[in-house]
């Protein structure tokens, strides 16, 4: 048996050798063959020269790849896993933020349980700023309530897969890659080990908040077209709205008269449809530019290079 670990890097330097000296100490224990796959995805610091370093002490367990620019931690994540050959595959974070040790338990999970995954879920997200954490768990509830299948809560994708598993994932040729959903989606018998969240060892988060908005909304735009369906609803409401309020006017002016007065309504009434229309249009603007995004198939990632003992015979 063999595992193969996924590890995206991006601006990394201080945390590659703790998080192979860490790692290791497990897999040496688990007594398994096992390679890591460190994908270096267009970092500004000395993240590539320390991978290499890396690879030259050990180059039967390691990989790098090498991006051509920062592609995005999903496009690392597709790589890796394009170039996994192991039987058990997982990706973690190497800010050591998945606990190594778990691998212990996901493990038994495949092998005596019957599971094709054995993924992992935080149950706390503790040093982590309040108003994130009320915004992620805002944002589970809303796309749960719009797609077929569940993403958990707090899930990582810190998660120990079958092969089969990965070649269902890897059949997913989606350029807009949202891999919590992707994961949900291809199904297979999934358990989840809960743990306490875990600070990183070194190094800053990459994600801003912004970041993690516009993530959220590539997410719902990549997995339900809901929105669509609700600009379509909104619109029809509002013109039911309209027809009634034309009905109204009309017997007013008949019965009462036209005095020239309603500037106020009228023009709340103008900005109010204008509003909606233009939040109409940008939904449909939103869905065709990730289209027009997956019509232009362009590869996910670029690589400048590989550093692996097969890329060097
Ligand atoms: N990462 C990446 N590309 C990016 C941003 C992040 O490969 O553009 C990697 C990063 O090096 C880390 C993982 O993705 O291994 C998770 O990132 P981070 O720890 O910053 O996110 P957090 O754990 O705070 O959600
Ligand atoms: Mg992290």
């Amino acid at each position: 048996m063999k595992i193969s670990l996924v590890v995206p890097c991006y601006n990394e330097q201080e945390t590659v050798r703790i998080f192979y000296d860490e790692t290791v100490k497990v897999l040496k224990e688990i007594g398994y063959d096992y390679e890591i796959i460190y994908i270096n995805d267009g970092s500004k610091d000395n993240t590539l020269s320390e991978l290499i370093k890396l690879y030259e002490d050990y180059p039967d367990e390691i990989k790098v790849i090498d991006f051509s620019r920062n592609f995005g931690k999903e496009a690392g994540m597709y790589a890796g896993l394009e170039h996994a050959t192991g039987d058990y595959i997982t990706v973690m974070d190497v800010d050591l933020q998945d606990p190594p040790q778990m691998l212990k338990e996901m493990i038994k999970g495949i092998e005596e349980e019957g599971y094709d995954i054995v993924g992992t879920r935080r149950v706390s997200r503790k040093g982590e700023p309040p108003i994130r954490s009320f915004f992620a768990r805002q944002f589970y509830k809303l796309i749960n309530r719009f797609i077929d299948v569940e993403i958990v809560d707090g899930a990582r994708d810190f998660r120990l897969m079958k092969r089969k598993v990965v070649d269902s994932i890897l059949s997913m040729k989606e350029k807009n890659r949202f891999s919590k959903g992707i994961f949900a989606w291809v199904g297979f018998k999934t358990k989840y080990l809960e743990y306490e969240n875990v600070e990183r060892v070194a190094g800053e988060t990459s994600w801003s908040f912004y970041k993690l908005f516009l993530y959220a909304l590539d997410g719902i735009i990549a997995f339900t077209t809901a929105p669509l369906q609700i600009s379509t609803l909104l619109g029809v409401f509002v013109s039911l709205i309209a027809f009634l309020y034309m009905l109204f006017v009309f017997f007013k002016a008949l019965l009462f008269g036209d005095p020239v007065a309603g500037y106020p309504s009228m023009i709340v009434i103008i900005l109010f449809l204008g509003g909606i229309q233009l939040l109409a249009i940008g939904i449909i603007g939103t869905y065709l530019s990730k289209l027009y995004i997956e019509v232009k198939d362009r590869p996910i990632y670029l690589v400048e290079n590989i550093y692996s003992k097969e890329a060097k015979k």
